[in-house]
């Protein structure tokens, strides 16, 4: 007989490690944590850069230091855990088939699920790069990989495509080791790194940004040798006469990461503007029993925001599980208004478990002295002032109980009053 778990969470990252140890917490003591690789952190273990754990730990550390913390803190709570173990199917009859390396295939049923297994890389095909698809191209996280993991030095002459913190921090990690970085080349007239990494990853080594370019030829073969980007206009049209050629053995692309979802797929489960799937202020799905979090839900720029997120989605399926969910009576669809590029939740169960609703959202450009509103139909229900709002910087608003009111819609916006 499969053996019975009260929680399962796939994917043991900064998301699901924060899910772990809040579930145990809240007294949940059946717990399965499983995660594909030999080590818990997921994308953590290859970000070998500081910058982690500010807010949970109150310290800059690099990202094993990080993972080794959270791995620390679960080790005071005896949870059953699993390595080198692939979940490769959900059921609708809440059954996990897990493929466990060296031994078979195992099935476990559970009461609930947490999904936390992170994001994948948008590929050269997803960005329709033209040219050769010979050596020498590569993502990022492939690249981190090779660098920070296997020592492995695979490049002279690089350029980097996107300019996200990813991009940015790579172009630093290349130039330190030696690599030439040509450039960064970056499809819209801004970029969405943090402004502390264009100074630092960028201005520090005198790498230039183009913004407003695209590739628009790749040639070399085996190995690549020559890329050509040029400019383009507001309506992505390349403006002739503006090509650029760089004599480059390695294009790396970092272009941008996407909720990993397939397991919430194959159960029908719907996505959201943010690519991850529609969720409540629970967490929750459209089956009360699957509950999603960190990057398989968006993208976070920060481990400690995934780790929060996790532990969120770790209370409420604690709630879920020992049946002290509350009753729902009524529901309001979240909708992203003026500004706004996307918002979660997707849907707020009313009355809430918690004393505030936290909402989280990505303005679709930069403002500076703007106020967000949030809205219930028409009326206003709270304002926050914002000297600056950047698309590459979460926001979290975390809006009292008491102001919530009966409606149909919960509308957050970027006003001027
Ligand atoms: C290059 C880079 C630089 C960053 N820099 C910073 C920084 O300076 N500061 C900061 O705070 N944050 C930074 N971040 C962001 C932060 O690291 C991530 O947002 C956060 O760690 C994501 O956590 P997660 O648990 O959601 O996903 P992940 O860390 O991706 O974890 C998902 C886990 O799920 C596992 N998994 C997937 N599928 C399965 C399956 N089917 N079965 C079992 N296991 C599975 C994976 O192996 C993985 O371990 C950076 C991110 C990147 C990529």
């Amino acid at each position: 007989m499969a053996k019975h778990y009260d929680l399962i969470i796939i994917g043991g990252g900064s998301a699901g490690l924060g899910a772990a140890i809040a579930a145990y917490d809240q007294g949940i003591r059946k717990i399965l944590l499983i995660e594909k690789e030999n080590a818990f952190g997921g994308i953590l273990n290859q970000c070998i850069h500081d910058g982690f754990g500010v807010h949970l730990f109150k310290k800059t550390l690099t990202g094993p230091e990080y993972s080794h913390y959270l791995v620390e803190m679960l080790k005071d709570r005896p949870i059953d855990i699993l390595l080198n173990s692939n979940v490769t199917d959900v059921s609708a009859n809440r059954e996990v088939t897990v493929f466990v390396a060296g031994k078979n295939v195992v099935v476990y049923t559970t009461k609930a699920i947490i999904l936390t297994t992170g994001s994948y890389e948008r590929s050269a095909g997803a960005i329709n790069l033209p040219g050769e698809r010979s050596a020498g191209i590569m993502s990022a996280g492939q690249a981190q990989y090779f660098l920070n993991l296997r020592g492995y030095q695979f490049a002279k002459d690089v350029l980097i495509v996107g300019s996200g913190d990813i991009g940015l921090i790579m172009a630093r990690r290349l130039s330190l080791l030696g690599m030439k970085v040509h450039a960064v080349t970056e499809i819209m007239p801004y970029s969405s790194g943090l402004k502390r990494n264009i100074v630092q990853c960028l201005d520090d080594f005198n790498i230039p940004l183009y913004l407003s370019h695209k590739v628009v030829d790749v040639r070399g073969r085996p190995r690549i040798n020559e890329v050509d980007i040029a400019e383009i206009n507001d309506q992505f049209e390349i403006i002739p006469g503006t090509t650029k050629t760089f004599k480059v053995d390695t294009l790396l692309l970092a272009v941008g990461l996407i909720p990993y979802v397939a397991l919430s797929d194959k159960l029908g489960i719907p996505l959201s503007k943010s690519r991850g799937p529609v969720v409540n202020n629970n967490y929750q799905t459209k089956l009360p029993w699957f509950f999603v979090a960190g990057n398989a839900l968006h993208i976070h720029d920060l481990a400690d925001d995934a780790y929060f997120e996790g532990e969120e989605a770790g209370r409420a399926a604690s709630l879920y599980v020992k049946a002290k969910m509350k009753e729902c009576q009524k529901t309001l669809t979240v909708v992203p208004g003026k500004g706004i590029n996307y918002v979660l939740p997707n849907y707020v169960n009313l009355p809430l478990n918690s004393e505030e609703l936290v909402l989280k959202f990505r303005p679709r450009q930069d403002y500076i002295n703007k106020r967000i509103v949030v809205k219930i139909d028409d009326t206003v229900i709270f304002k926050k002032f914002f000297p600056f709002l950047f698309p590459s910087e979460l926001v979290i608003l975390n809006v009292k109980n008491d102001l919530l009111i009966n409606g149909e819609s919960l509308v957050v916006e970027v006003s001027d009053e």
